[in-house]
């Protein structure tokens, strides 16, 4: 594979003894296919399941058991292709990978070497500082995941647990062209967020949906590649920022200690935060491929891939520029809502319920108040205990002036605690606004006589006390008064 420059590099260097080094990256995703069954076979895929029992014949590799495609992975590494603007490729092909390990029955894995299902593409991505780069993708394909090995579990023993053998795993290849670790950060983060979009991958890194082999080499600006080495399996953000990080400024003290990067396989330890070599890297022909004889390629026509194209929903980028153009929702807070594919539903569920015009009023009150109170439940918005027609009939209480912005806070505090309808607690409490007249003018004339040396300095021309007065009043009216009204009758009494 031979790679040009991207041509949009960051400005990031590694500082060596020697003068400033450049980092390249590519990053090879693991993404887990969102699927009932597995690729080959009608096991299922729950995480978490009791160990081997979730295991076929075909996934155990017993003798003579045959693969047979399961139609909804090749749909979701499909729309994901489309969704990278990638170029779907009509034919594709299983090859075998040949290799032994014992968590690998089969004594080879079914992967696609020579004809992914999906080829190039591209990723934009934006670091927390605003650089923006775009990313190539250099292909997608389809393939098995292996068993697991577990070693930690007795002294002498290892133990293998085949639940994971044989889920389908979308290997997402991007080009050399990220160059710093926030990039590659940024990248993961951008692609997790449009998988869990897509609905093709749940992107739950702990659990090991998605997990990413670090390619790293570092070279003097303007300088040709060098050569790289592989950091396999990284299982978050962070820590794929932090090998990036170790692995580069190792290869600068390598090459300007006089040493060679070997190209070679190493691991990332996150607890001591560095890499060390665990093979040297094995080439295409180590693996013997070879075409798998008891597999059709696939082929799909043109009806399919509109199929899934119309299946795609609104993809962050575009509902991002919509919320700003449409919705007249900031920038900021839009970023925030679009950001995650729960947050979205959850917002757009709101505005089901509150109609357009109460947008911005919805987009504020949901990344302040909502999240405010959810961080401090300690629960995510997908378990939120005020469910988005709730959070609207809310915002319209607010709308209407039945309550007033202070009086929400503490209806959501309520909320959250019980579950209960803003009606029904605005109702039981007596918490509705009150914008009569009467009311108001009886509290603000019992303040004005108890504080008439404070209502001559006001007049003396102290304009600040004002504030002390709507306070005051407020107050008297338990936070019910309607502040409009209330400034609106406090001025008109002061004026007097
Ligand atoms: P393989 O790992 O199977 O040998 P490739 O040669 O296609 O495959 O490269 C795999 C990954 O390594 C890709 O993500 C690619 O962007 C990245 N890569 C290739 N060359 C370099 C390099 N010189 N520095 C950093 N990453 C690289
Ligand atoms: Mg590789």
């Amino acid at each position: 594979m031979t790679y040009t420059d991207n041509g949009n590099h960051g400005s990031y260097r590694v500082k060596g003894d020697t003068g400033d080094w450049e980092i390249v990256v590519g990053l090879e995703v693991h993404a887990q296919v969102t699927a009932q069954s597995k690729l080959f076979s009608g096991a299922a895929t729950t995480f978490g399941a009791e160990p081997n029992s979730q295991v076929s014949l075909v996934d155990a590799a017993m003798p003579g058991m045959l693969p047979v495609l399961n139609g909804e992975c090749v749909r979701q590494a499909v729309r994901t292709g489309l969704a990278l603007g990638a170029e779907i490729h009509r034919w594709s092909r299983f090859d075998r990978k040949n290799y032994f390990y014992a968590d690998l029955p089969q004594g080879y894995q079914i992967s696609q070497l020579y004809h992914p299902i999906v080829g190039e593409g591209t990723l934009d991505v934006e670091t927390d500082d605003g650089t923006r780069t775009t990313v190539g993708i250099e292909r997608i394909h389809l393939e098995q995941d292996a068993g697991k090995s577990v070693h930690d579990l007795h002294p002498t023993m290892s133990y293998v647990d085949l639940n994971r053998s044989g889920c389908a795993l979308m290997e997402i290849v991007s080009k050399p062209d990220i160059r710093s670790p926030a990039e590659a950060g940024a990248y993961v983060a951008a692609l997790r967020q449009l998988l869990r979009y897509v609905g093709s991958c749940d992107g739950n890194m702990d659990e090991g949906s998605m997990r990413a082999d670090v390619n790293v080499s570092v070279r003097r600006p303007g300088e040709g590649f060098g050569t790289r080495t592989e950091t396999k399996n990284v299982n978050s953000v962070r820590f794929i920022m932090q090998a990036v990080e170790v692995e580069a400024r190792r290869q600068v003290e390598l090459i300007e200690g006089g040493g060679t990067v070997v190209q070679e396989t190493r691991l990332f330890d996150p607890n001591s935060g560095t890499t060390r070599s665990m093979r040297s890297k094995e080439d295409a022909h180590d693996y013997r491929y070879f075409p798998d004889p008891d597999l059709l390629p696939v082929e799909f026509d043109e009806a399919f891939v509109a199929d899934c194209l119309a299946s795609l929903p609104e993809l962050p980028v575009a509902k991002r520029a919509r919320y700003v153009e449409a919705l007249d929702i900031s920038a900021y807070n839009a970023a925030v809502l679009t950001a995650d594919v729960e947050t979205a539903r959850y917002f757009e569920a709101v505005l089901d319920g509150t109609g357009a015009p109460l947008a911005t009023a919805a987009a504020n009150w949901v990344t302040s108040e909502l999240f405010g109170a959810l961080k401090k439940a300690g629960v995510g918005i997908e378990a939120s205990p005020v469910k988005p027609g709730q959070a609207a009939d809310l915002l319209k209480l607010v709308g209407d002036g039945s309550i007033s912005n202070s009086i929400a806070k503490q209806v959501l505090e309520v909320m959250v605690e019980t579950g209960e309808d803003p009606a029904a607690i605005v109702e039981a409490r007596g918490l509705q606004q009150v914008s009569d007249t009467g009311a108001i003018d009886a509290a603000i004339a019992a303040i004005i006589a108890a504080n008439a040396d404070k209502v001559d300095q006001y007049k003396a021309g102290k304009e600040a006390l004002f504030g002390f007065f709507v306070g005051q009043t407020m107050k008297a009216m338990a936070g019910k008064a309607n502040p409009g009204v209330v400034n609106e009758r406090l001025k008109a009494a002061l004026a007097g």
